[in-house]
């Protein structure tokens, strides 16, 4: 393992995408054809003016063209960063059938940056009727602002000592620096939204006390947090660890600055790391960035199948992260003291469709291998925490364990809306924020008519 001292470490977390210049943003506006019925906007799940913003950067109406992103986006610095634009509102433009489409991500990013001090403390008169969200991930914060913007008195309680979801305590700070998050929420809180961390609801008080309390609606935005595993021969051992576990000690903990900071992490040498979506990708990157000299990517279904962001494949595979497609582990091996000491997996070939939609990986006989690994990181999803449904009995819940919701996020308890990963599984930042967006709507005609459904 490379020997790198705590400072050089914190280097190696500095973000890798450096943005727009002023004069490069506008360039790659005045790509935009300013088409008669542009299709982009049907491709953002929260309905950004994305023509009129970027017309605004073109006459270079920077904050302007912020201020009209912010009447549909309260995070778009993040969306700016994280987004799956090419599977939505790039893969839309017309110029992506035969060039590159407008860097529409890109874009907002920039003007979130350059216009970053340009709100003040809002002046919002605030209603008396309050409403409560649980989790402070990017549906909660969306929730909470689009109703602190319609005058609602809003308390946010989140369970970990920082607020952001998996905003804070999962995508690395290489991709979505802490001091964006920050401001973000910030802004936020510049609505008059109140956030109360190390807040567990489920332990401390349960939904139905919120609403006892006064909340005259509650939100739940708690997302899927707790690990699967592959439940393979060795998951116990010494050296593994669930991608949450391993991501939340480096960017919520900050096991970087260890022995500076209380908690440890040790990734050894080598690394194997299972998945192929951008938890798997954030993990072998970060892996990388904490000293390992080689990181095997493991997949079990070929590069065209991966799930992750194109631009973090890309920048995984410029970094050194070694790809493994088409293989599967069958047994993580341990040595005498119960420590990892490599990993055992067949190949695969593809077969067809699984009820994902995607190719079904099948193991070829015969064709195991071991390799020689020091820690595995096991990034193959995640599920509903069962922690608040401790009191909330009365939520219903499908098979898997996720909220029931219908398409305003109305839950079967009344007054209690639902949404983004605990509604839908492991998704996407804009899709929790998309659905959050159409519960504030719900939520306020509740509040405001009584009326239930
Ligand atoms: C490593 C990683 C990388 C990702 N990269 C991308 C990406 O590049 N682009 C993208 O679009 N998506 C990405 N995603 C997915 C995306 O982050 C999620 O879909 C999104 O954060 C879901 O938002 P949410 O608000 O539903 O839940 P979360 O972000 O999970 O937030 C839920 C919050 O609720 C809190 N909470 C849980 N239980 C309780 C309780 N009982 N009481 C109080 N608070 C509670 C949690 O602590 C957490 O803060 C990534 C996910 C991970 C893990």
């Amino acid at each position: 393992m490379r020997k790198q001292s705590p400072l050089e470490r914190v280097h190696n977390f500095e973000e890798v995408n450096l943005g727009y210049s002023e004069e490069e943003a506008i360039a790659e506006a005045n790509r935009c054809l300013e088409c008669s019925s542009p299709s982009c906007v049907d491709g953002c799940p929260v309905g950004v003016d994305i023509p009129g913003f970027i017309k605004k950067i073109k006459k270079g109406d920077f904050c302007s063209a912020l201020a009209l992103i912010r009447e549909k986006n309260n995070l778009p610095a993040i969306c700016g960063r994280v987004c799956p634009q090419e599977k939505q509102c790039e893969k839309k433009c017309v110029l992506s059938r035969k060039d590159r489409a407008v860097a529409i991500g890109n874009l907002e990013r920039f003007v979130a940056d350059y216009c970053s001090s340009s709100f003040g403390r809002a002046d919002l008169s605030l209603s008396s009727a309050s409403v409560a969200v649980v989790g402070s991930g990017p549906a909660g914060l969306t929730t909470a602002g689009d109703l602190a913007r319609l005058g609602y008195s809003v308390s946010v309680f989140e369970a970990l000592h920082l607020p952001g979801g998996v905003l804070r305590y999962g995508i690395p700070a290489f991709r979505l620096p802490k001091e964006v998050l920050e401001r973000e929420i910030e802004y936020i809180k510049s609505l008059g939204v109140e956030i109360k961390t190390d807040y567990v609801i489920g332990k401390i008080k349960g939904i139905g006390d919120l609403l006892k309390e006064g909340a005259k609606a509650v939100y739940i935005g708690i997302g899927a947090g707790l690990p699967r595993f592959l439940e393979i021969e060795g998951e116990d051992l010494v050296g593994v660890y669930s991608a949450n576990e391993f991501l939340t000690r480096v960017n919520l903990m900050k096991a970087y600055l260890f022995p500076y900071v209380a908690t440890p992490v040790r990734v050894g040498r080598k690394v194997a790391v299972i998945g192929g979506g951008n938890v798997a990708l954030d993990s072998a990157r970060t892996a990388l960035r904490l000293g390992a000299e080689r990181v095997f990517l493991l997949y079990r279904r070929s590069s065209v199948e991966m799930p992750a962001r194109k631009e973090e494949f890309e920048n995984a595979r410029e970094e050194g992260v070694e790809f493994m497609f088409f293989t599967q582990p069958v047994r993580i091996i341990g040595g005498e003291k119960r420590e990892v000491r490599g990993i055992e997996c067949v190949r695969t070939e593809l077969k067809e469709k699984d009820e994902s939609g995607r190719p079904s990986p099948v193991p070829l006989p015969n064709s195991n291998f071991s390799l020689e690994v020091d820690s595995v990181i096991i990034a193959i999803g995640t599920q509903a925490n069962p922690l608040l449904f401790q009191d909330g009995k009365e939520l219903e819940r499908t098979e898997k364990g996720y909220i029931k919701v219908d398409e305003e996020g109305r839950t079967s308890m009344k007054g209690v809306f639902a949404g983004g990963d605990i509604v839908t599984g492991s998704a996407t930042v804009i899709s929790a924020m998309g659905m959050a967006k159409k519960s504030a709507l719900a939520i306020d005609r509740y509040i405001r008519t009584g009326l239930w459904r």
